[in-house]
């Protein structure tokens, strides 16, 4: 499963990044905030410029949660139940773009654990995608010709409740010896090799300093041609696009790209809007992937207000996912014969440019299978 911060360990910190690594995850041992005092504390943070506090401070625990948005008890103890699988994470940043006292708020849905996710659902299975069979080594994953993945960290700054990660051995991986040594190496080993993702987890849960380590290795593999980073970060805290990040990304000899993850236009709000124009500002290519979420996107007027927001904010609507049939997801599956159709509205209503492609992910598959 994902790993919150909270429970990040020495032992899945990057060779030879741990020490100052733990450093940055030394106060997220805590346990989860209840008292009046401490909502106080994190509200606070909330409008704090500093990332890493964010992260520190997310919410965890799912009575809180729903004491902030006013949702009745009931769901809470429900969210308790089925975050013993698949824990709740959700920093506040995201939390203040919630409606209150709404339980099918779409950003609400995408967090808040629920009992659906205690199914077991024929056809849902832990590993939806064939990473594990992907493996080259303990954190380097390739599926398609020219690109290798790293999971480069082990932990998100929220816990999406669909994510086709949830049960991915991150704690294996990211135990194994030498497994960020062993990756660099591979790569550079095979000179067929032009772009490198970084994945997770979430890679921008790694401080600066540490992410420009492994930008820095990677930029001196000759055959390298781009790095591409796949986050959520900058939707769920936008202070996170730091000055620092920019210059080290924009600084490379490898052509960056950046990969953001939102499913609905509340999530882009002015905050989530400035960081990501600032991305672009700095010559990184930016796009978006979604994922057709049931009860969160599956209709043309969110579909379509997604695309113009993601536009205002200079970000390309790139992908737009079939779920991955992940066990505890089953509940967010949209048939593809109404995803299909959404496509061919889109087309109507919006520019080319401005329609995802429609595409689902299968194991073996040489690529990305295009839908619509
Ligand atoms: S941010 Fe990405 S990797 Fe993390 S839980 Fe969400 S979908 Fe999964």
């Amino acid at each position: 499963m994902v790993v919150p911060v909270d429970r990040f360990n020495e032992t899945m910190l990057p060779f030879p990044l741990r020490p100052a690594m733990l450093s940055a995850y030394s106060a997220t041992n805590r346990s989860p905030s209840t008292t009046a005092g401490s909502r106080e504390l994190d509200r606070t943070a909330t409008e704090s410029r500093d990332w890493q506090t964010q992260l520190k401070t997310a919410i965890r625990d799912p009575h809180q949660l729903c004491h902030e948005l006013r949702l009745p008890a009931s769901q809470a103890d429900a969210a308790v139940r089925a975050s013993r699988h698949h824990p709740l994470l959700v920093p506040w940043s995201y939390l203040g773009r919630i409606r209150n006292g709404d339980p099918n708020d779409p950003l609400l849905r995408q967090i808040l654990p629920v009992d659906e996710e205690l199914s077991d659902v024929a056809g849902f299975s832990s590993d939806p995608v064939g990473d594990n069979s992907s493996k080259r080594t303990a954190v380097l994953l390739q599926k398609y010709s020219g690109r290798a993945l790293m999971i480069t960290a082990g932990a998100c700054a929220v816990h999406c409740r669909f994510c086709f990660r949830r049960h991915f051995a991150f704690r294996d991986s990211l135990a194994a010896p030498a497994y960020w040594q062993l990756a660099l190496d591979a790569i550079a080993n095979d000179p067929l090799l032009e772009e490198i993702v970084l994945s997770g987890g979430d890679p921008l849960v790694l401080p600066d300093h540490q992410l420009a380590e492994l930008l820095e290795q990677l930029d001196v593999i000759p055959h390298l041609k781009r790095v591409r980073i796949h986050t959520r970060l900058p939707i769920m805290i936008p202070q996170r696009v730091t000055d620092e990040f920019l210059d080290r990304l924009s600084g490379l000899r490898l052509a960056a790209v950046v990969v953001v993850h939102s499913n609905h236009p509340h999530e882009l709000d002015a905050n989530v809007c400035e960081a990501l124009i600032s991305l672009v500002q700095r010559g990184i290519l930016v796009f978006n992937q979604s994922v057709l979420l049931r009860g969160v996107n599956d209709d043309l007027a969110t579909l379509a207000a997604l695309s113009q927001r993601l536009l205002e904010c200079r970000v390309v609507p790139y992908y737009l996912h079939q779920l991955d049939r992940v066990a505890g997801a089953a509940h967010f599956e949209v048939p593809t014969a109404r995803g299909r159709h959404l496509i061919a509205q889109l087309r109507e209503a919006l520019p080319g440019y401005a329609v995802p492609r429609y595409v689902r992910e299968i194991a073996g598959e040489a690529s990305k299978t295009v839908l619509a």
